[in-house]
């Protein structure tokens, strides 16, 4: 006897209410529960974490690991796709996280014997 087997793509996913909000204004909520100084992109320059240069990016970065509400600006930041800025201790850059800014310009001819 044969038997068909129907693979039901629905079967285990949330629905759209069962999904997590991982919404700005869930982060807002749950910054508002913590200490207002351990939130570092609050009480520093919040250009910071929107910078050109490749040393403020990684300084934001740094910055953002001991957040108390880094995994959720991260896992927010991932499902926003966020465009733009630094987020949970990551560069995002158009809705991909980049481990590296690169400097502004062209690299130099030696680059890779450097
Ligand atoms: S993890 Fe998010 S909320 Fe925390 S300092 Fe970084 S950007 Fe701000």
């Amino acid at each position: 006897m044969m038997t068909i087997s129907v693979l039901d793509r629905t079967a285990g996913a949330l629905s759209k209410s069962e999904q997590p909000d991982l919404s700005l204004g869930l982060l807002h909520d749950q910054a508002g529960h913590v200490d207002h100084d351990l939130l570092l992109c609050r009480v520093n320059d919040p250009e910071l974490w929107f910078a050109e240069s490749p040393s403020d990016v990684e300084c934001a970065k740094a910055l953002c690991q001991d957040c108390p509400v880094q995994a959720l600006c991260l896992s927010g930041a991932l499902e926003r796709r966020e465009p733009w800025g630094v987020w949970g201790g990551e560069l995002f850059l158009q809705g991909v996280v980049i481990p590296r800014k690169r400097p502004r310009g062209r690299p130099r001819k030696n680059e890779a014997a450097a």
